[in-house]
């Protein structure tokens, strides 16, 4: 049975999170991965608050201020209503973006045949070897097949990573990019440093070190985002 408030909390407005675009973060409660790095552990453990009528009262009044919502969390793709939920958002005219730690490939799939998305942000956490340490989960070959799907259609995308040194290091980085590349991943290759938090699911310390860029492969663009 889905949940009755599956939504965690709605941030009203962005302009960073949905890229050019005015768009507002609803973030789901729940998560099927326990990264270590996590700091939103209010979202991943906690329960939703917020229910779907009353997630659509505030797109409601929001059409003609923004253009877009964020479907984030969380893991916004264990919604089981989810594509009846992207089918109302889609007739308010908004476009929708959904964020995602790739563990549910069939979901992305379907809402892609849907046309129910306009742009996707998806988490890289790391090659198999690391992937469950830093994940405690077993999501790799899920998180491999949503990569290929979204490398195979012409909604656009992006690929980001965040990373503690302790964590990843450069060698880390430069294999994860390897696999993107083999997976036909054309695009740029976002890293956003771990920032601190004492909140953090895995009560990592603060980032020790930042990663040497001039060690970083070249065969890939590379960004950081902080
Ligand atoms: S960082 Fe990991 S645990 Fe936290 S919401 Fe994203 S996938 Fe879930």
């Amino acid at each position: 049975m889905a949940c009755a408030k599956p939504v965690f909390d709605i941030t009203p407005f962005t302009m960073l999170d949905f890229p050019d675009h005015l768009a507002c973060i609803v973030w789901f409660a729940g998560c099927n991965m326990r990264c270590s790095y996590c700091y939103n552990p209010h979202i991943v453990l906690g329960k939703g608050n917020i229910g779907v009528d009353e997630l659509l009262d505030f797109l409601r009044k929001k059409v003609g201020r923004l253009e877009g919502v964020v479907l984030s969390g969380g893991e916004c793709t264990l919604y089981p209503k989810l594509t009846e939920l992207c089918y109302k958002i889609k007739e308010l005219g908004f476009k929708i973006k959904i964020d995602t730690n790739g563990s549910s490939p069939q979901v992305l799939d379907s809402l892609l045949k849907k046309s129910l998305i306009d742009f996707v942000s998806l988490d890289f956490k790391a090659a198999k070897s690391l992937f469950k340490n830093i994940t405690h989960s077993n999501f790799y070959d899920s998180f491999i097949h949503s990569l290929q799907i979204l490398c195979l259609n012409s909604v656009p995308f992006e690929v980001r990573t965040t990373v503690h040194a302790d964590l990843l290091n450069e060698k880390a980085i430069n294999e994860m990019a390897d696999i993107l590349l083999e997976n036909g991943y054309k695009g740029i290759y976002y890293l956003q440093n771990y920032l601190h938090d004492e909140n953090s699911l895995g009560n990592l310390n603060a980032n020790p070190k930042k990663l040497d860029k001039t060690l970083l492969t070249d065969k890939i663009r590379i960004k950081f985002r902080n």
